[in-house]
């Protein structure tokens, strides 16, 4: 699909020269913009180190996109006049930092959940401009959710007085099996849906070029470009709702496994014999223990004190009133949360662990017991090592992150606007 657009957009993608750009220096480019995802500020130098490419290539590049409107010098802070200051010389003003300027281009990112959908349109520092909550009756078709989806979608594009041709693309994260490379969504247990075509047809309504991945996925991108993972060779994000799963980056870019399978930690067997049976069809599964779903249904055990508000915010609620039932339970699974985690740092060792969604919302009362369970079941004290942050984009993750996703696939053609 993306190469599909990259033909259709042939003739606008005039990158630096007019041509229609070499692969070199489309890779160029785009080791260049990707510096500028994940770091606020670059000088020409740093760009230099850490794509590897020579200096001239550099100041070239960074000319065209300041021309086009895509990268701007920052100001240097203002101080009194000091004439035996060296003062920078040649065109190419090596350490002046360099920044996105955040308007130059927008993308429509939407998160498909499993009975809601977000939608924001945001800018380059993954910030929402606007958003939009769709509601998902129960049991609604792909096709009827599409329809809303590309209608709603349409409509926050016409309401923010954007330039069409300012908005990049839209990202989706999706729940369950996603393929990028066909834009099908092939199983979402939770919506009942297999086989659909959701970049065909999003494209095709909204004549927008569409990227697609698993919602999680999404989210640990987020958090790699503008969260708790700025800077960091590898991040885990780990999200608990409806189901349980991780999405991991590595040197910023998604890890996605042979066959897209990475990070289904939700079906990690915790209890080998007379485990609960798990939507996936095997049994004693993490998600059997630790998702809303399976807290809430232990917790309706409880004697809870009366309250509005689904039933796992009024344990949560109990939990901090030092209500003991409530405190055991949640000890209990956070201490299955924690063997979770330290499956994760066995296996691939992240600098940093993001936790979203539920583990984030009752992070004070988990987290004692999570660190405790990490550092009993990690060699050699890795866990201890390990970041453990929650979420800096709350319930918006999956939105910013689809917004990233977007980014991460049509950024690095640029456009003149
Ligand atoms: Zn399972």
């Amino acid at each position: 699909m993306a190469q599909r657009w990259g033909q259709r957009l042939g003739g606008l993608r005039s990158l630096l020269t007019g041509s229609t750009g070499s692969t070199i220096r489309a890779h160029n480019l785009r080791a260049v913009l990707f510096a500028f995802l994940r770091q606020e500020s670059v000088s020409r130098a740093q760009l230099a180190q850490i794509t590897g490419l020579s200096s001239t290539s550099i100041t070239n590049l960074v000319r065209g996109l300041i021309r086009q409107g895509v990268l701007a010098e920052v100001k240097p802070p203002r101080r009194k006049a000091d004439r035996t200051a060296p003062q920078p010389r040649g065109v190419g003003r090596p350490q002046r930092a360099l920044r996105l300027v955040p308007d130059a281009r927008f993308a429509v990112g939407v998160h498909i959940d499993v009975d809601r959908v977000y939608l924001a349109l945001t800018d380059l520092y993954g910030r929402p401009r606007l958003t939009d909550t769709l509601i998902l009756p129960e049991g609604i078709a792909a096709t009827d959710a599409l329809q809303q989806i590309s209608e709603r979608a349409a409509q926050i594009i016409n309401s923010s007085g954007v330039l069409p041709e300012r908005i990049l693309g839209l990202g989706m994260g999706a729940s369950g099996l996603v393929e990028p490379e066909t834009g099908i969504n092939r199983i979402a247990p939770g919506l009942g849906w297999q086989d659909v075509p959701l970049v065909d047809s999003l494209s095709a309504r909204l004549r927008l070029p569409v990227a697609v991945e698993n919602n999680v996925r999404a989210m640990a991108l987020a958090e790699t470009f503008w969260g708790a993972g700025q800077n960091t060779s590898s991040l885990a994000f780990i999200y608990g709702r409806v189901g349980v799963g991780a999405g991991f980056t590595l040197d910023g870019q998604l890890y996605r496994g042979a066959n897209g399978g990475a990070g289904e930690i939700g079906h990690l067997t915790i209890i080998p014999v007379g485990g609960e049976t798990c939507r996936c069809g095997n049994s004693g599964c993490l998600e059997t223990l630790i998702s809303e779903g399976a807290i809430s249904r232990a917790a309706a055990a409880l004697d809870l004190p009366p309250g509005d508000g689904p039933l796992i915010e009024r344990l949560l609620g109990a939990a901090r009133s030092g209500h003991a039932g409530a405190c055991d339970l949640l000890a209990e699974r956070a201490r299955y949360l924690g063997i979770g985690l330290a499956t994760v740092v066995s296996t691939i060792n992240p600098e940093v662990i993001v936790l979203g969604g539920f583990f984030a919302r009752a992070w004070d009362v988990l987290e004692p017991v999570v660190r405790a369970t990490l550092h009993e079941r990690t060699f050699a004290g890795m866990g201890d090592c390990t970041r453990l942050e929650v979420t800096r984009f709350n319930e918006q993750a999956g939105v910013i992150g689809a917004a990233a996703l977007a980014l991460q696939a049509f950024f690095f053609e640029p456009r003149e606007v």
